[in-house]
């Protein structure tokens, strides 16, 4: 059993020449399951995107280590196969690559070459997992994400996150426009991650609202604004944020919007 760790040390990113992400710390380790809140436009999505390589996203300064490894040294693809997970917020279409097919060639990158699993575990296991998110059988053999309501594609992520078995996983507003049986099985699924895995497994998770906050408690709760982690707690920050919004925090830190 090993316990990663994720940490981001005064991390500043750019969009075409703007600074988005303004000197931003966090360590994530296993076992441990943090939030991120934030007003919109703050950079939260921004934070996630650069963690996983995205292009457009340039680095200007900063790290990113998992378990003492530069991540932002790996490619995209060997930054999943460390044991990176990222479910976007906007999980992008696939046309002609069914979604059995897709998971199973991610699945068989990130066991690496040797390990691959065999077809009849990979079905079953798949099976097991789309039971257990309540998942239409019927979603294995179409195509990935084309055509899937918002809570499909949800639900879709929360399938690679179970089958992928990332050692860390930022999760990116996985609860925007869920309804609440979708939201109650999604909690499920990471709930399931965090029982089973335990120090294996640590979270990330970037929401708008407390809401999902009621399913997975987590263990620590950060607030980002303006590119930077502004303050952090408990779960009961996030009951805070929840009644009394954002400005006495503005207010706290005397900051201007
Ligand atoms: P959040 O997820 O907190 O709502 P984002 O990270 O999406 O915030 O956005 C932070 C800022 O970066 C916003 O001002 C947004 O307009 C800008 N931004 C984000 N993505 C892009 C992009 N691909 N191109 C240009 N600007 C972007
Ligand atoms: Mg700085
Ligand atoms: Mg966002």
């Amino acid at each position: 059993m090993s316990q990663p760790k994720l940490v981001i040390n005064d991390l500043h990113v750019s969009i075409e020449e703007k600074e988005i992400i303004k000197g931003l710390n966090l360590e994530i380790k296993g076992g441990e399951i943090h939030a991120i809140m934030g007003p919109n436009g703050t950079g939260k999505s921004t934070l996630s995107s650069a963690i996983m390589g995205h292009p457009k996203y340039e680095v200007t300064s900063g790290e990113v280590s998992l378990d003492d490894e530069d991540v932002l040294e790996m490619e995209v693809d060997e930054r999943a196969r460390a044991g990176l997970f990222l479910a976007m917020q906007y999980p992008s279409e696939i046309s002609g690559v069914t979604n059995a097919d897709f998971l199973r060639s991610a699945l068989n990158s990130r066991l690496g070459e040797g390990n691959e699993i065999s077809l009849m575990k990979f079905i079953r296991k798949m099976d097991e997992n789309m039971d257990y998110l309540e998942m239409d059988p019927d979603m294995a053999q179409r195509y990935l994400n084309e055509g899937f309501s918002g809570g499909e594609k949800k639900r879709n992520e929360i399938l690679q996150l179970m089958m992928l078995n990332p050692k860390i996983a930022i999760l990116d507003e996985i609860d925007s426009g869920l309804d609440i049986d979708a939201l109650k099985v999604v909690s499920k699924g990471i709930n399931k991650m965090r029982e089973e895995r335990k120090e294996e497994f640590g979270c990330l998770i970037i929401t708008h609202y407390q809401r999902l906050l009621n399913y997975i408690t987590p263990d620590y709760v950060h607030v980002m604004m303006q590119g930077r982690v502004v303050k952090s707690g408990g779960p009961e920050l996030a009951q805070r944020l929840e009644a009394e919004g954002y400005d006495w925090i503005k207010k706290e830190l005397g900051i201007e919007d």
